[in-house]
């Protein structure tokens, strides 16, 4: 034990390491304080080895040189972003953890050239009299949609909590009880309602409302009648619901707003392009309803951001409620907006350019195709180690959409011998880029919808790296 604590001596000190070359080196690039935490955190471990041990540390492991790589590893992993691009292989297009939707290339470069320097955000540049954020998209908005006017929040959430409070607070919402949803989260419809100052009320049953339950439970203190759209579940067998159409006619009859949730919001109809249907921005305009709501960062495949859309004085009372201000949208997401939607003036760049809308497209046999030859250079790479094959496996929607949709597709899937699925996840998950799949019956699968082809060269490194150090 004694021979121990001299070794403790023998441990170089944190100022002397940090002027072994290895360290100096990071200088430029690692802040000193990080530096400085990365060797006191490798001879801390030293240290706590040496006294915890029986037998003495091997004498390589107090020398310098391996000390300060040790501490430079640490130093490096500090220095690595916290947030930080990662590889979806899940099939999933849009999943909430991994941050909902890509954004198109235009997107991505509107959001450079307005981070970069000052913009006319609050500008009218006719004029050089104040102007309105909301303005950038409002004209694109409401030639997308029929309406007469938008606003746009921080995100979906917002955009409902903000429109029941301006237009419905200390009065009453009705809403049927098969449409009471829950986000994930914290949002829940009544949960929202109740936050807003609107009193909420039920009426129907969990699989049937009908128009008569409406007018029944009209009365003085009615301040809004309200859809929400079952993004994520469906009611199936004997059901009924009422239209959009009955209802914005019942609210127009007795003078009171009608508002719906999209929750996702499609631009376009997807059944145009074989995929199934999903109720359109412009239907609900259509349909009468005077204020629709919907998110920026689900099917649109735009950033994340609440969309408000509707009759022109609702609008404004919305704008001008004191929250609008608490949830405004920030610029790089206006400029990531703006582009999102100019590419859907034209559906069918719109569904080559916008990544969500692209992936959603991919065929079965497209899929397939890549799979196989992903698979190809896997295994010259990495030989048959893994049980590498090809099999059928669908893809998600995801993000509270489309909840029933299977999309058509195949994956790679991969049974290793060496280590079970849940490890060789974890070793994947700890890649540069961390990879995200799929466990399903006793396989690990890669489901390419997700991944962009120039990830794959990653993904293969990743999956190289995660299988060879499963072998030791
Ligand atoms: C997703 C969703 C929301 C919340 O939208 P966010 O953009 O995530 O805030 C609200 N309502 C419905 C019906 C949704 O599907």
């Amino acid at each position: 034990m004694s021979e121990n604590r001299n070794q403790l001596r023998e441990l170089p000190s944190v100022d002397r390491l940090l002027h072994h070359p290895t360290l100096r080196a990071l200088r430029d690039r690692c802040p000193p304080v990080l530096l400085k935490e990365a060797v006191q955190d490798a001879v801390a471990e030293r240290r706590h080895r040496i006294l915890a041990g029986a037998a003495p540390l091997p004498a390589a492991e107090l020398a310098e040189d391996g000390l300060a790589e040790d501490a430079a590893r640490r130093a490096l992993a500090r220095l690595a972003a916290n947030l930080r691009p990662v590889i979806n292989a899940t099939g999933t297009l849009l999943h909430t953890n991994l941050g909902r939707a890509p954004l198109a290339e235009t997107a991505l470069a509107a959001i450079t050239a307005t981070a970069r320097g000052y913009s006319n955000l609050e500008l009218d540049l006719e004029s050089g009299a104040r102007g309105h954020r909301h303005d950038h998209v409002e004209e694109l908005l409401c030639r997308l949609s029929g309406a007469e006017a938008a606003a746009v929040v921080n995100n979906n959430a917002g955009a409902v909590y903000l429109a029941l409070a301006a237009l419905a607070q200390g009065k009453e919402g009705i809403v049927s009880r098969g449409e009471l949803v829950e986000i994930g989260g914290a949002f829940r419809v009544p949960e929202v309602m109740a936050a807003s100052g609107v009193r909420l009320v039920e009426v129907g049953a969990t699989n049937k409302t009908h128009l008569r339950d409406y007018e029944q439970a009209i009365g003085e203190h009615t301040g809004l009648l309200m859809k929400v759209h079952t993004s994520n579940y469906r009611i199936l067998g004997f059901t009924a619901q009422v239209s959009g159409a009955e209802l914005a006619e019942l609210g127009r009859k007795r003078g009171i707003p009608v508002m719906e949730d999209l929750g996702s919001g499609m631009l376009f109809d997807l059944s145009d392009y074989g995929l199934p249907r999903e109720p359109t921005v412009a239907e609900a305009v259509a349909a009468g309803i005077d204020v629709v709501t919907f998110s920026g960062d689900k099917l649109l495949g735009g950033p994340q951001a609440g969309i408000i859309l509707g009759r022109r004085a609702l609008i404004e009372k919305i704008r001008k409620h004191p929250m609008a201000r608490a949830l405004r949208m920030d610029k790089l997401t206006l400029a990531a907006l703006e582009a999102t939607l100019r590419l859907y003036l034209d559906p069918a760049r719109a569904l080559r350019e916008v990544p969500v809308l692209a992936m959603l497209a991919a065929s079965g046999e497209e899929l397939r195709a890549r799979s196989e030859s992903f698979m190809a250079r896997a295994r010259q790479l990495l030989g048959d180690a893994a049980g590498m094959e090809v099999m059928p496996a669908p893809g998600t929607v995801g993000g509270g959409a489309l909840p029933l949709t299977e999309l058509p597709g195949f994956a790679l899937a991969l049974s290793p011998r060496a280590c079970s699925l849940d490890q060789l996840a974890a070793r994947l998950r700890r890649q540069t880029p961390p990879v995200l799949c799929r466990i399903h019956e006793e396989r690990l699968l890669f489901n390419l919808r997700t991944v962009r082809p120039d990830e794959e060269d990653a993904l293969l490194d990743a999956l190289r790296l995660a299988l060879t150090t499963a072998h030791e």
